[in-house]
């Protein structure tokens, strides 16, 4: 809360600011959003504002026109790897989902936007033959976000197929090659502050029906161990790397299953996932988060590390918002 009142000038610059930059770039800009609308958990506080690019070259612009203003932003996919807290996020929330476009094919590889749905993705690939992707049919987000995390499930793993990604440098679109990026375990080595637009995808030629195959198989795997129309971010821990169990397991055999804290739940299906029932918040859900890292700790000595991420009204960019300087003249 400390920048309420401070700092309610500075805001109102920003706002005059972003105001003329949406306006100049004829970009898409509303206020009054939540994220308990635009995360998958369901819960979340305020946001100042939400802008929505339709294509790449006006994403890259939009960025850099913000950069360049000191407005404060963060870029959001679906919102299915996120819990944002309950208090008022004071900055600029990028959305990708409008950034749709069209599939490009070129003989075994695609070129997707960033906003294309993953599970859409994977359908479409499929069906045109072209196989490596089919263990990610499950994970719902868009293709910035599964590239910004690499995201991965049953032998699969974005990274592993991505030949260039497409980022926002300078207000331009630039293509990088895949091997530039380091792929790990649910994390890459993208920067904060770096807009993916999209990507072209490498995949390899294969029967359509044996992809099909290999996709349901994956879907009905997920469906037999995972809560399905709950509200979820997915698996909200890592596997430690060197533990002989799983998270899932582990929390499992402490117990720990249907605990719960207000209405955020330990899914009864699968110990790694929180699921949040109506009137939930995400201070309830946090808490519950960090009563598993506690017990894990004191009972495996394991520091479990978070796989969703924890987005705070509070933290800083002084406090995302840099003195927010005069919109330049467009050169
Ligand atoms: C039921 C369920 C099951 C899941 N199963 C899996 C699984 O098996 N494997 C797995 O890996 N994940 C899984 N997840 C987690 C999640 O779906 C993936 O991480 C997904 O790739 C996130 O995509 P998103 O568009 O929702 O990203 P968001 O949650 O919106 O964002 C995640 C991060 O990516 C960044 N980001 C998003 N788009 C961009 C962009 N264009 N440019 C720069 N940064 C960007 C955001 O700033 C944020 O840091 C699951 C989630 C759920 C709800």
């Amino acid at each position: 809360m400390k920048f309420m009142n401070a700092d309610e000038n500075k805001f109102r610059e920003r706002d005059q600011s972003l105001e003329a930059i949406v306006a100049r770039l004829g970009v898409r800009a509303e206020r009054g959003r939540r994220f308990a609308e635009l995360t998958s958990l369901r819960v979340g506080g305020a946001i100042d504002w939400v802008v929505s690019p339709e294509n790449e070259a006006e994403a890259a612009a939009v960025v850099h026109a913000m950069d360049q203003a000191g407005i404060g932003w963060r870029a959001l996919g679906s919102g299915s790897n996120i819990l944002a807290d309950d208090g008022d996020h004071r900055y600029v929330v990028l959305s990708l989902k409008e950034l749709k476009g069209e599939l490009e094919f070129d003989g075994e590889r695609v070129s997707v936007p960033a906003g294309y749905s993953l599970p859409r993705l994977c359908i479409d690939v499929s069906r045109r033959g072209l196989s490596g992707i089919e263990g990610l049919g499950g994970i719902p987000g868009t293709v910035g976000g599964a590239l910004w995390m690499n995201a991965g499930a049953y032998g699969h793993e974005i990274g592993t197929v991505t030949e260039t990604v497409r980022v926002a440098r300078e207000g331009k679109v630039v293509e990088i090659p895949g091997t530039e990026v380091q792929w790990n375990y649910r994390h890459t080595s993208f920067k904060e502050g770096e807009l993916l637009l999209g990507g072209t995808l490498r995949l390899t030629p294969d029967d359509p029906e044996k992809i099909r195959a290999r996709m349901e198989d994956a879907k009905s795997r997920r469906m037999a161990t995972q809560p399905h129309g709950s509200r979820s971010a997915g698996c909200f821990f890592k596997n430690p790397p060197a533990a002989t169990v799983g998270t899932g397991k582990m929390i499992d055999e402490m117990g720990m299953k249907g605990a719960r804290k207000g209405s955020a739940v330990i899914s009864p299906v699968h110990a790694n996932f929180i699921v949040t029932e109506e009137g939930a918040n995400a201070a309830d859900t946090l808490a519950l988060a960090e009563e598993v890292r506690e017990r894990v700790k004191r009972e495996h000595g394991i520091e479990l590390e978070y796989e969703v991420e924890l987005w705070r009204a509070n933290e800083s960019k002084e406090d995302r918002t840099a003195d927010v300087a005069e919109e330049k003249e467009p050169t």
